[in-house]
């Protein structure tokens, strides 16, 4: 069943299930990665950090420079951070 809400609003990754919410909460609108125990989304910085060490140089293997720049365009998409 589809439910609302099944992307981070920070990082845009697919929240599967609970477990890949903040905190584990059902309600909460960001990943575990984006969003601390209680739901609250994290800073800017740790947030992008975060994208940047685990998701585009650790998964996709690029170089810091590339993952940094494809990390700060992914971000600058999200209804969390689009100014
Ligand atoms: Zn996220």
């Amino acid at each position: 069943m589809l439910m609302g809400g099944l992307a981070c609003e920070s990082c845009g990754r697919p929240m599967a299930s609970q477990a890949d919410r903040a905190g584990g909460l059902a309600d909460a609108r960001y990943c575990a990665q984006c969003g601390d125990r209680r739901g609250q989304l994290r800073p800017f910085e740790a947030v992008l950090e975060a994208l940047i060490v685990n998701d585009y140089m650790g998964r996709n293997g690029l170089d810091r420079g590339a993952a940094e720049i494809a990390a700060r365009n992914a971000l600058a998409r999200q209804p969390a951070w689009r100014k």
